[in-house]
């Protein structure tokens, strides 16, 4: 089965770019030249990734990931963003978007992005159980929203900290080292320390275990990083 792409961007030589080398990697490709319009196309047919660039004429990415989110539509998103705009990135993250990438970037790397998020993906076919909840202990997360409640009370988590619980449930019972989660949810050209992964699983703790210094759910593996129990 042949995956389907939507495109959303305003540089035609990049559409044209991308088009031509994500059909010859064997994806189907559909594009979209501004925000309005990607987001209809993304309302109306089934894509398995969307491409969304931030700066777009008529609706800007933000909008559109907000939107779709919104209206409970879960394709995976990739953001394109302009160099260096951390801040962007993280409201990207919180908007809906699954990840992002900075321009100028490789194709090469591109295609790796891709691969992964729609390894990440749930499979159309698993519809038994939703996807878009998880609950643990007195924690209950709605990843469509990006919401967590404990003991039914909303929690404040930070962008950051809710893709790193995200991705640990995602992948729970397997052990990720430090390195590996800075990858996964930091980004390649991102440029904190391994301790950040730390901070941010200290920070996950208090907010979410009951607790945090014997922590039931955000396990410590010794020796090796980090894992969510199975
Ligand atoms: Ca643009």
């Amino acid at each position: 089965m042949l995956m389907k792409i939507l495109l959303i961007e305003d540089e035609h030589g990049l559409i044209i770019t991308l088009t031509d080398r994500l059909r010859s990697e064997g994806y189907e490709v559909a594009s979209a030249l501004d925000g309005k319009n990607g987001f209809e196309k993304a309302q109306t047919e089934n894509y398995d990734l969307i491409i969304l660039d931030v700066m777009l004429p008529k609706k800007n990415g933000y909008d559109v990931a907000r939107d779709l989110r919104q209206k409970g539509i879960g394709t995976p998103i990739l953001m394109l963003t302009a160099r260096g705009e951390m801040i962007d990135k993280v409201l990207g993250l919180k908007l809906g978007a699954d990840d992002y990438l900075t321009k100028p970037f490789e194709v090469m790397e591109l295609l790796a992005r891709i691969e992964a998020l729609l390894r990440r993906a749930p499979s159309h076919t698993n519809g038994n159980q939703d996807p878009g909840a998880f609950r643990f202990g007195n924690v209950a997360i709605d990843f469509k929203r990006a919401e967590v409640r404990r003991k039914n009370k909303p929690i404040d988590l930070s962008a950051m900290e809710f893709k790193l619980l995200q991705f640990l449930i995602e992948h729970r019972g397997v052990v990720h080292s430090r390195d590996a989660l800075l990858d996964a949810v930091w980004g390649y050209d991102a440029m904190p320390t391994t301790r950040t992964v730390d901070v941010h699983i200290a920070w996950l703790r208090q907010k979410l275990e009951e607790n945090p210094r014997h922590p039931k759910f955000i396990q410590t593996v010794h020796g090796f990083g980090y894992k969510f129990a199975d």
